[in-house]
């Protein structure tokens, strides 16, 4: 008996057709049941698959993606246990604007939902609500393309972030015509809208900004999100109005711009009395912009994609609620009708803090001294990438984020990942390489001792895919620094004790990568120069002082004041 041939399909082949279809030709992740054949069968259609050894790190890669390119990043997870270490990036991603999509198979709906106990049972899709900017199960092989797509425009549009795709093993294993499963697929039309903002709110902005004395601008990475590189160089050079670049912008404009305040931040925000938010959030990391330093009687303006933004917890003058690239076309506009220029009164107000700063500063990074410190190391550091300013830099850590943040030149937009708006510790082996494998360009990454401890395994992922990365452990034996305070009995470590003679080069060169222990600024200048030109994945291991650095780096105000016992504060001698 004759039967009709039907050519058949299933889910894994109609998800890997639905996302390269969309443009989306990478993935990272950790393959198991039930995404083994998806990592497979997606490799073998065109999608590039970075293999790594955990998922958070995955998930810090994708993210990095989607930093860089404004469309999402996606990585593949396991069910529970691999879906559980994928939510922390998720979080992360979606607090800091990044479009990222995290799919993560999952296991049988009826069993997990009668609790009767299924291999990596877990209600994962309701779980993840509260991680991201949304969550999708699709359910059904001819929703896949649907999913997909929801997916893609949620994670990119207004304000970007993570977005969970639920795949049940069982709809992945389920079958479909092929010329059907293909008619259910699209590709998404602009999923990245331009949102024009009005006109009204541009000429209040106006208004406002000719009407000030000291007007300073934020310059945030939502206008590096934006790729409104342009349009902000424009503004730049109508206004002449000073910046402060928050970290991930930095590079938008050239760090070496004379209107940068990064070296007059103090006196910049106590001083300005019009404030101009480009793409920045009055979080904690501004003081919410009613506490000091701010100028209490200072007005803002903000621009921002988000509406609710606004007012988060100031009044804000003049809201301008858009896309950055479309609200400073028509800024600029405006300003071509009412020209505002900052005045030479301010602007050398702020050169003359600057230079002093700066002299100061030079003293410090440019010292010989052994051990170093975080200064004189990072002083070389950028001395070297001053000659190679398209590398990529990734930074983490306490002292060392702060003091790279200070230190280390950044010349074009979205040349700078770092801890993010929440300060995570065991982002950076996931960022060097996702921001790798995006660009094809070389990273340096340089990694506090802690921080690197979380995410380190990676380096062998790096070696792996030969990827143009030098990873750089700034050792000073602890978290903050070497810490030789136990205040209990037990003779233990301390809390912050982590070994300052390790040599962290070793790990590198398990792998096949190249490693460089120096504890000179003249062999960390060689090391560096070395490895950035070998284009090998590289680690060096930065042997600094165990007393460099500060207890929670520039932020330990936030941490609570032990009120009694060896830890409190010593009353001060009559
Ligand atoms: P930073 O930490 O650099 O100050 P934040 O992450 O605090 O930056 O703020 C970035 C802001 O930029 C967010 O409020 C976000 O909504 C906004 N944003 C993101 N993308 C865009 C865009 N395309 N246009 C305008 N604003 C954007
Ligand atoms: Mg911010």
């Amino acid at each position: 008996m004759a039967t009709e041939t039907t050519n058949l399909t299933d889910g894994m082949h109609v998800l890997a057709d639905a996302l390269l279809l969309n443009g989306i030709d990478k993935m990272y992740g950790v393959v198991g049941i039930p995404v083994t054949d998806v990592a497979r069968i997606g490799q073998g259609k065109g999608i590039r698959f970075i293999a790594m050894r955990h998922e958070a790190d995955a998930g810090n890669a994708a993210a990095a993606e989607g930093f860089l390119t404004g469309k999402p990043g996606v990585y593949l997870t396991v069910s529970a246990p691999g879906y559980l270490n994928g939510l922390p990036p998720l979080k992360e991603a979606t607090v800091n604007g990044f479009p990222v999509i995290m799919i993560s198979g999952s296991s049988t709906r009826d069993i997990v939902d009668m609790g009767s106990g299924d291999y990596e049972g877990m209600d994962q899709y309701n779980y993840a609500k509260p991680f991201c900017k949304a969550a999708y199960r699709i359910d059904d092989i001819k929703d896949i393309g649907l999913g997909v797509a929801r997916a893609i425009r949620t994670a990119c549009s207004g304000r970007p972030g993570g977005v969970y795709l639920d795949v049940p093993g069982e709809m992945m294993g389920m079958a479909m015509d092929a010329a059907e499963a293909e008619a259910t697929l699209f590709k998404v039309v602009d999923p990245c809208p331009a949102m024009v903002p009005s006109q009204e709110s541009i000429d209040r902005a106006v208004e406002l900004l000719a009407s000030a004395k000291h007007p300073l601008v934020v310059l945030g990475k939502g206008a590096a999100i934006a790729q409104a590189e342009n349009e902000v160089q424009e503004f730049f050079e109508k206004t002449s109005i000073p910046y402060q670049p928050m970290s991930m912008a930095k590079g938008l404009m050239p760090d070496t711009s004379p209107l940068s305040t990064a070296s007059c931040r103090g006196l910049a925000l106590r001083s300005a009395d019009v404030v101009l938010l480009m793409g920045a959030r009055l979080n904690w990391m501004l003081s919410f912009g009613r506490e000091k330093p701010w100028n209490p009687d200072a007005k803002f303006i903000q621009i921002d994609i988000d509406p609710t933004e606004i007012d988060n917890a100031r009044p804000i003058a003049a809201p301008i609620v858009g896309d950055m690239k479309s609200a400073l076309r028509l800024l600029n506009a405006a300003l071509d009708k009412t020209p505002v220029k900052a005045s030479d009164e301010w602007l050398s107000m702020l050169n003359e803090a600057k230079e002093k700063n700066n002299a100061k500063f030079a003293a410090r990074t440019s010292a010989d001294t052994v051990p170093m410190d975080h200064f004189n190391a990072l002083g070389r550091i950028n001395k070297v990438m001053e000659k190679h300013p398209d590398l990529y830099l990734v930074n983490e850590g306490a002292n060392t984020l702060d003091d790279c943040r200070n230190i280390v030149n950044i010349y074009k937009p979205r040349h700078r990942l770092d801890c993010g708006t929440w300060g995570v510790m065991g982002v950076g082996t996931g960022y060097a390489i996702g921001t790798a494998v995006t660009t094809g360009g070389q990273v340096v990454s340089i990694h506090g001792d802690s921080a690197f401890g979380f995410d380190g395994m990676e380096v062998e992922t790096a070696c792996r895919f030969n990827l143009p990365i030098v990873f750089m452990v700034f050792n000073n034996g602890g978290i903050y620094k070497g810490d030789f305070q136990n205040i209990g009995t037990d003779g233990d470590p301390s809390p912050l004790t982590l070994m300052a003679s390790a040599h962290y080069e070793k790990m590198i060169e398990a792998f096949g990568g190249v490693g460089y222990y120096v504890e000179t600024p003249d062999e960390l200048e060689k090391a560096l120069e070395e490895a950035i030109a070998s284009k090998k994945t590289c680690l060096i291991d930065v042997q600094i002082d165990i007393h460099a650095g500060e207890e929670s780096g520039h932020i330990g105000n936030l941490n609570p004041v032990p009120v009694v016992g060896p830890l409190a504060p010593k009353p001060k001698e009559a």
